[in-house]
């Protein structure tokens, strides 16, 4: 089984939820940049406060702030495998992480893309209920993905590292394509 893994997807293709389930199974450390962005937003920290709005318009918040986390993040693992999700999310992301990595001794050993319609992303974005799911945020969140984080395909594609998946189905079914690809 493979443990240091990407998630790659348009949002709303699940990867919270398969992240979860994932590292639940083989004791990997779930590292979702979302969800620590939420964290701080809740705690109104410094950092919370400066992505709090650029979270609820659907855009994308700094490189340089995600990163700081991301490395915290990762210099704190002991050993045990890990999945990164929603992160990177643009190329100057991924080419920052690759010397991180080296130095962590901890190449990546698979990218996951999860593969959606977007009439279905839509649909599941609107049925979450969070402050950045309505309509023309989700209309931005798409446009963002497609302008900023989908060349990160074609980055990963091209250094063999790259996995699609179906992402459609129920969430049992999309474990189990996953988990497939990972042994
Ligand atoms: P997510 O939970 O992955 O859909 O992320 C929610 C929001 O957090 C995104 O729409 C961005 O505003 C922000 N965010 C999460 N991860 C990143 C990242 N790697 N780079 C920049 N912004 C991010």
């Amino acid at each position: 089984m493979k443990t240091r893994l990407l998630f790659l997807g348009p949002p709303g293709a699940g990867k919270g939820t398969q992240a979860a389930r994932i590292c639940d199974s083989n004791g990997m450390k779930h590292l979702s940049t979302g969800d620590l962005l939420r964290t701080e937003v809740a705690a109104k920290s410094d950092l919370g406060q400066e992505a709090e709005a650029v979270m609820n318009r659907g855009e994308l918040v700094s490189d340089k702030l995600v990163l700081a986390i991301v490395e915290s993040q990762m210099k704190a693992l002991s050993g045990e495998g890990w999945l990164l999700d929603g992160f990177p999310r643009t190329v100057p992301q991924a080419e920052a992480l690759e010397p991180l990595l080296n130095e962590l001794k901890q190449p990546i050993e698979a990218v996951v893309l999860l593969e959606l319609d977007d009439a279905v992303l839509i649909t599941r974005m609107l049925s979450r209920g969070r402050a950045d799911d309505n309509e023309d945020v989700i209309r931005n969140r798409l446009e963002v993905y497609r302008d900023k984080t989908a060349p990160l395909i074609s980055y990963y594609q091209n250094k063999g590292l790259l996995i699609s998946v179906p992402a459609q189905g129920s969430v049992e079914e999309i474990t189990e394509r996953i988990t497939k690809v990972l042994s």
